[in-house]
């Protein structure tokens, strides 16, 4: 088994788990990840534990990357994607893609003077978590010398001089003995919701409130910085909707709001907190009694709102249907969160092209593929938890130990 490699396509917290599962067996991982940072989007996510532990997971995935990058016999290949697959003897021959690095890991110290003197709105990108090392990765979609301007600001400010924007991207070829697709999810982007998402200020998705928790901890307006009162979640946003072809559970959001709801009214017990939902669905064994908790703590409408509309003085107006008093009535809050569901990854399609993979109807990849040494874990196979998304790495350890025993 020690000279079978595996690819992990993926470096979330499915990817890193099969990783070092791999690892303890004895067998060699390498795992190429498409952006700058390792940890998928549970790295960006904040505890919430309020007098006691929540089992949100977050702090997990920090171990699992922790762990990751000390292992100096795990490979990692960041910001690249496979560009095919052939076969050569019962082996697969993997071309990856590589953008540079541009920002040089063994000189860089994370003082951060890139991306706090950088010109270009969002070409440096800071990771989430201390573990991500560099802490900055350079997006050229984003960075000015890349779209025709004669920048060097981050080169010129660099103490280390770690920073080389003349480097160019390339191919790396390398052979294996299987994949493990961990390709994960993309949050659902409420652009066409009547709810003014990147209308409004103050309309966040749950995915943003995430990192804004985890970042300073208390829930604030963004279009000016104060302590946010009156919020809303709005559950089921993309998810559970016909109109869009999404008719599952996204199964993590109704807990995801409810643990932010108990963790910001702990913060700053002056807020008054509306879940608007259309049923609460059980997310662990012991989300009934935490359930029970939270409700003292929010007020609840089991109906999903029609509009938001934001008023003169900036709040927001959030107006449904009220089944009772049949008739239209309307509430205003500091913050409104969307609920946003689980759908598949932005580049499912054109991963399963290369890999000779066929989606599910959903777009997810089966949690089974049929094709030969490969194998699925985690979020790229639909809606999971953390906690599940770790026990189906597992599986996928399991399945492809099976099949290295008969090649
Ligand atoms: C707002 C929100 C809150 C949540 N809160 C919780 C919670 O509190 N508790 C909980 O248990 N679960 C929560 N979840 C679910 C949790 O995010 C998932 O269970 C977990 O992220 C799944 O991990 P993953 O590794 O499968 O996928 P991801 O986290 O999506 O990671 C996949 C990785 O693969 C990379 N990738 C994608 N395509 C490619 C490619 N073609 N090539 C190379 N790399 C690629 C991505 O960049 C990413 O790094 C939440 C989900 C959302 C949306």
């Amino acid at each position: 088994m020690e000279h079978k490699k595996i690819l992990i396509i993926g470096g979330g917290v499915a990817g890193l788990s099969a990783a070092l599962a791999l690892e303890q067996l004895g067998i060699k991982a390498s795992i190429v990840e498409k952006t700058g940072f390792l940890g998928g989007h549970a790295i960006q996510y904040a505890c919430k534990a309020t007098d006691q532990c929540v089992k949100c997971g977050a702090c997990v995935v920090e171990e699992k990357l922790k762990a990751v990058t000390e292992n100096p016999d795990i490979r990692i290949f960041l910001n690249s994607q496979i560009k095919n697959k052939a076969q050569n003897n019962g082996r697969s021959v993997i071309t990856l893609n590589r953008q540079p690095d541009y920002i040089d890991p063994h000189k860089c110290t994370d003082c951060g003077q890139c991306y706090a003197q950088c010109p270009g709105k969002g070409a440096i990108e800071q990771g989430f978590s201390p573990n991500n090392h560099p802490l900055y990765a350079l997006n050229a979609d984003k960075c000015l010398r890349f779209t025709g301007q004669d920048c060097h600001i981050c080169e010129d400010v660099c103490p280390e001089k770690a920073i080389d924007l003349n480097q160019q991207p390339y191919k790396h070829i390398c052979e294996i003995n299987a994949v493990i697709v961990a390709s994960g999810f993309k949050a659902f982007e409420p652009v066409d919701k009547p709810y003014g998402w990147q209308v409004f200020d103050n309309v966040i998705t749950n995915l943003e409130l995430e990192r804004m928790l985890r970042r300073q901890s208390i829930a604030v307006r963004p279009s000016d910085g104060l302590p946010a009162r009156r919020i809303a979640f709005i559950q089921c946003v993309g998810s559970r909707d016909a109109t869009l072809n999404h008719l599952w559970c996204s199964k993590v959001c109704c807990g995801s709001a409810l643990r932010m709801a108990r963790v910001i009214k702990t913060r700053h017990p002056e807020s008054e907190i509306t879940f608007f939902y259309m049923d609460a669905q059980n997310s662990g064994k012991d989300f009934e009694k935490f359930y029970a908790a939270v409700q003292n703590d929010i007020h609840e409408i089991r109906c999903l709102p029609g509009d938001v509309y934001q008023t003169s003085d900036g709040s927001l107006q959030v107006s449904h249907f009220d089944q009772h008093d049949r008739q239209s009535v309307e509430h205003i809050f500091d913050l409104v969160v969307l609920s946003v569901g689980i759908t598949p990854g932005s580049d499912s399609g054109k991963l399963a092209d290369r890999l000779q993979l066929k989606p599910e109807l959903t777009g997810f990849f089966s949690a089974s593929p049929t094709q030969l040494g490969i194998f699925t874990a985690g979020a790229a196979a639909g809606p999971m938890t953390i906690e599940d998304a770790i026990a189906s790495a597992g599986q996928a350890v399991w399945q492809t130990v099976q099949y290295l025993k008969t090649c």
